[in-house]
């Protein structure tokens, strides 16, 4: 036997005996000092860390990123600055709502999130495969949660409360209705798009700024499951999609993404038709075309899930110079509170973890706290400013200055008639007749579940999109179809007074 194959305690002193617990008498009593049972069992008991409160169920991979075209135009980041230049990444993909143990095929978003390692740190993109969310303020995201989550009392999903929360949210229709058309229902993470949702800022070295949108583009070709196809596989394999990413990694079939931009010059969003960080809506092609930036490959598996997928942690407030934040509400809140999901599930040394840490050499005055396993920064001064050659901050890793003038409140966004014209484009324009049924079969078939008088307010948003898309939703749902009409004419304060 190799020398170093030989079994220990987790403390390194070999083990004599793994089978047998130490007991009086044969088989005997079981001595409470048998310090390598008690040392086995108590670690077992602490296997679990918290379950992701969203995005619990995921699969991930290594790879890389490649500039193929310049972008210098658009930001100074330091990875992005000439063509031909790599950098590794790891990337996650995810359901949002099942628990560890739910299935891949269900319907769901899906979360896309890529981690680069760039030489000023990580840049986290933690996106979906839909270019916009259910709300546009986070102080809605926890009912919005709780609402995909398990009845109180039943411990079952809930139609209910599902489509009860999205009739009481119109901004949702336009998620709502890619969530329901095929693309709710992939048929492997291979087989997506990922987008950042959010405006960002890019900005130059010499000041100049843009608010850009991320799009990951698959090479794979976007390929969904019919209602039909998806519940087929949610029967015969839940890990489907963990499966296919793992297995064709394995063999050598590298899944990569196009990756592209949609840039807006600053003086276009105050006078744009809609406000252009609200992420329910998209930036049309037609205004703002996609430029090619580069291409992600993912060629490595990960050696030990635990390690590298399940501990892997992203956030959208992990930015590197080049890039700020915009004013999307969902953002702003995002970009925190990512970081404290994180504190709680893997606690404050989370960033030391080997696929957390930044592959760009890391000085703060940060110290201490649980399960610190670097060096703590060893002898070097704890505190800034100090005069014993610490590590100073760099004025050039500041964000331009930004000027705002305005006054404090809780208010909600304007113009929510604008809320039906994406979802509408979406039926009218994009959808082809049997994207439009299989739309139409999903809704009626899930919204079916819910009470009657839901099911007229919900119906009443989908034809406030467009009239045809309502009223195929109320004939599938055999409801009023005039009752529908007057409700979708009614404000959403009246409708929801109709329909109490
Ligand atoms: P375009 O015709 O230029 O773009 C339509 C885009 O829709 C396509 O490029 C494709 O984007 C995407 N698409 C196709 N089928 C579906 C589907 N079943 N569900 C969701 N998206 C689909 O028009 P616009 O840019 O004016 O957008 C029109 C509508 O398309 C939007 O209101 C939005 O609902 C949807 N859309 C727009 C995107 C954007 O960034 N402008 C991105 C994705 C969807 P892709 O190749 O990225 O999948």
């Amino acid at each position: 036997m190799a020398e170093d194959k030989k079994l220990t305690t987790g403390f390194g002193r070999p083990v004599g005996d793994d089978q047998n617990s130490q007991t009086v008498g044969s088989p005997g009593y079981t001595l409470l000092s048998d310090v390598h049972l008690h040392d086995k069992l108590s670690h077992f008991n602490r296997e679990r860390i918290p379950e992701r409160v969203v995005h619990a169920k995921g699969a991930g991979a290594h790879g890389w990123f490649e500039v193929t075209h310049d972008v210098t135009r658009y930001t100074c980041a330091k990875f992005l600055e000439k063509v031909g230049k790599k950098t590794e990444v790891f990337a996650r993909f995810s359901t949002v709502g099942g628990e560890k143990g739910s299935a891949d095929a269900e319907r769901d978003p899906r979360g896309f999130a890529v981690k680069f390692y760039t030489e000023e740190g990580n840049y986290d993109m933690t996106g979906n495969n839909t270019p916009v969310f259910f709300i546009r303020d986070a102080i809605k995201f926890p009912d919005f949660i709780h609402t995909q989550k398990r009845n109180p009392a039943t411990n079952t999903k809930d139609p209910d409360m599902f489509w009860d929360f999205l009739s009481l949210t119109p901004e949702s229709v336009h998620q709502v209705t890619i969530l329901f058309s095929d693309r709710g229902t992939p048929l492997s993470f291979r087989h997506l798009n990922g987008y950042a949702g959010h405006a960002f800022k890019w900005y130059t070295a010499k000041g100049d700024w843009w608010w850009v949108k991320l799009h990951f583009k698959t090479e794979q070709g976007i390929r969904n499951f019919t209602r039909d196809e998806a519940a087929a596989m949610i029967s015969k394999d839940p890990d489907h999609a963990t499966r296919d990413l793992f297995e064709s990694i394995r063999q050598g079939e590298f899944p990569a993404w196009k990756v592209f931009i949609q840039a807006m010059p600053p003086a276009d969003a105050g006078k744009y038709r809609f406000d252009p960080f609200d992420v329910t809506k998209v930036l049309p092609h037609g205004d703002y075309p996609l430029i090619p930036v580069g291409r992600m490959v993912l060629d490595r598996n990960p050696e030990n899930y635990f390690a590298e997928v399940e501990q892997a942690a992203f956030s959208p407030g992990n930015i590197v110079p080049g890039m700020a934040l915009s004013p999307d509400k969902m953002l702003q809140a995002r970009a925190v509170f990512y970081h404290d999901a994180h504190l709680h599930r893997l606690g404050p040394n989370y960033h030391l973890l080997p696929v957390n840490a930044p592959k760009a050499a890391m000085a703060s005055y940060q110290r201490d706290g649980a399960m610190r396993t670097d060096d703590n920064s060893g002898g070097g001064p704890n505190y800034w400013p100090n005069s014993f050659g610490g590590p100073a901050p760099d004025p050039r890793a500041n964000e331009p200055e930004v000027e705002v003038s305005a006054t404090v409140g809780r208010r909600p966004y304007p113009k929510t008639e604008d809320d039906f014209v994406q979802p509408g484009n979406l039926y009218r324009k994009v959808m082809d007749d049997e994207a439009r049924a299989h739309l139409v079969g999903n809704i009626v078939s899930h919204l079916g579940g819910a009470q009657e008088r839901i099911q007229y307010r919900q119906a009443a948003l989908f034809h406030k999109a467009d009239k045809e898309y309502g009223t195929r939703i109320a004939a599938g749902l055999k409801l009023d179809q005039k009752k529908v009409e007057r409700l979708a004419a009614m404000t959403q304060e009246e409708r929801v007074e109709a329909t109490k």
